[in-house]
């Protein structure tokens, strides 16, 4: 291995939580001057591995050289004094300060009897940005940054701190596609200038779009390393998840049965007089996957408010939503999920689990009424603790300890999985209402969530998939309609979705839709 070249090099890193082994034995060498991506599932090991790197975490074995010599970080600021910058995945900013203020927040020592030079720092901030494409106004107060806005802050104060070696934790996950180009242009610019940067992602595409080498994590281990060009798509899925992914599920047709959801005539006006649902119309039917498609702020979040019992009762909703015959519009939700309508919010971790109740009362939290988990006069403790366990290993929950620590211990794809289980697993499950159910969720887990909702429906499910990737909903949906302005503007039927006939037709620039 040529040294001179090496930016970084971590020699068997290991780490472990408790008995927990998030690194073990990792090896990793970052060129100078070029992107080294970093994959893995969730909870492979990325983000520990990283934050060792920017001294956050100390290993408990291994050795870090920078430029060549051998260094021990206490800290991120002797990290940070090494030439190394992270941009985590949430962000480190204050936003009731500017850009300007912000960048310079922590690497310079004004004070009473010496302000800051802003005029001379903000120049020197626009240099900057303009030199790798990244345009911010420096005065303008944080806040009313774009997502994109503030990532571009996060990047710009490594650059004014002198950072010769960028971190950069899942930094597409909360970007557009647009917003990634860019991302990936200001890359290629800084590498270009002997910069280096370690890019830790799940998105195989993004991969083979931007990097050099990639390295591929799987539980606390390093799979491989390997020069982009010689990488595909599959082969990194296959090291990540220790087996052949299919990058396309399989989904054969089958007869759709009765009808299960039926919407009429929907309307909704929020609270201060806007309309946010007109008109919506739609149905259906056990064994189908309804997908709908459409840019997110058209209604979806009001559509499954009022679908899941959550709307702001001050508002107005008029016309129907029922659940084979039965009017849900007006229920609570603990009413419409014991009709059997299984909800995946969008928002899973925010809305769908408990942080401090523990791993198995937040995967069979809601089913505590079940016959099957009552002896006596209590709980069937022993029938519990099964159902737990079953639960865990065929959704693939992983977690260090035991199923009595709190969820918060989990990784976040590990606490979608749970909600999945949970979710899938309601008995009697008639409905089942999905909002963007793959995102930031890693390749394997995808494929799985995909397996899962066919399962679903060829179970007798009637599915409502809500979705702003075409290409997922093409792969899932027996039919799609596109929701735009609050109503379903065009529908597509079993024959065009199986043609793959949607695209191209000019129609989703008219929507914004994108695929991806
Ligand atoms: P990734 O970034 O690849 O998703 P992480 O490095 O964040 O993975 O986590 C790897 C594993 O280590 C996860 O299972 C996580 O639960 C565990 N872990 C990470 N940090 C801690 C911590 N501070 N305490 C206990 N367990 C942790
Ligand atoms: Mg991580």
């Amino acid at each position: 291995m040529g040294g001179v070249n090496a930016a970084a090099r971590l020699s068997g890193i290991s780490k472990s939580f408790g008995a927990f082994k998030a690194n073990e034995e990792v090896s990793v060498t970052i060129e100078r001057g070029s992107i080294h991506a970093l994959v893995g599932e969730n909870g492979a090991g990325k983000s520990t591995l990283s934050n060792i790197l920017y001294g956050l975490l100390r290993p408990d074995s291994g050795s870090i050289e920078v430029d060549g010599r051998r260094v021990s970080f206490a800290s991120p600021r002797q990290a940070i004094e090494a030439g190394i910058g992270m941009v985590h995945q949430h962000f480190m900013l204050i936003p009731t300060l500017t850009v300007a203020e912000n960048i310079v927040l922590g690497s310079e020592q004004g004070g009473l009897f010496r302000p800051l030079p802003m005029r001379r720092i903000e120049k020197e901030i626009v240099e900057l940005s303009r030199r790798h494409g990244m345009e911010v106004d420096p005065r303008a107060p944080l806040s009313t940054l774009s997502v994109g806005g503030q990532q571009r802050v996060e990047i710009i104060k490594l650059l004014y701190r002198k950072a010769r070696i960028l971190i950069l934790d899942e930094p597409t996950a909360v970007l557009s596609p647009p917003e990634t180009e860019r991302l990936f242009e200001t890359l290629r610019s800084l590498v270009a200038e002997g910069r280096s940067v370690l890019l830790i992602t799940h998105k195989l595409d993004e991969v083979l779009a931007v990097s050099d080498t990639v390295s591929v994590m799987k539980r606390g281990r390093l799979a491989g390393t390997m020069p982009v060009a010689s990488a595909t798509k599959e082969k990194l899925a296959q090291m990540m998840v220790g087996r052949d992914v299919l990058l396309r599920t399989e989904n054969p047709p089958q007869q759709p049965g009765r009808e299960v959801l039926s919407i009429d005539r929907l309307d909704y006006v929020m609270p201060g007089g806007r309309r946010k649902l007109q008109g919506i119309g739609l149905t259906v039917r056990a064994g189908e996957v309804y997908g709908v498609a459409g840019v997110e702020g058209n209604g979806q979040t009001e559509l499954l408010s009022l679908l899941w019992g959550t709307w702001d009762r001050r508002g107005n909703a008029t016309g129907s939503i029922r659940l084979e015959g039965r009017e849900l519009l007006g229920l609570h939700p603990a009413g419409i999920a014991a009709l059997g309508v299984s909800m995946i919010p969008e928002d899973r971790l925010r809305s769908a689990v408990i942080p401090e109740f523990s791993i198995g009362e937040n995967l069979l939290f809601g089913r505590h009424e079940e016959k099957a988990f009552h002896r006596g006069f209590g709980f069937d403790r022993e029938r519990l603790t099964r159902e737990t366990a079953r639960l865990e290993s065929e959704y693939d929950i992983r977690h260090g300890g035991a199923a009595n620590q709190p969820l918060s211990s989990l990784s976040g794809g590990n606490q979608q999985k749970l909600v999945f289980a949970r979710e899938m697993e309601r008995p009697g499950l008639r409905l089942l209402v999905l909002a963007q159910p793959t995102r930031g969720v890693d390749i394997g887990a995808i494929e799985q969530i995909h397996r899962r909702i066919i399962e679903a429906r060829r179970n007798g499910a009637a599915v409502l998939l809500i979705s702003s990737q075409l290409e997922e909903l093409i792969a899932l949906a027996t039919r799609i309609g596109c929701l735009f302005e609050g109503a379903i503007r065009h529908e597509f039927g079993e024959e065009e979705v199986r043609a793959g006939r949607i695209g191209g037709s000019g129609f989703e620039q008219e929507i914004g839709l994108h695929i991806t």
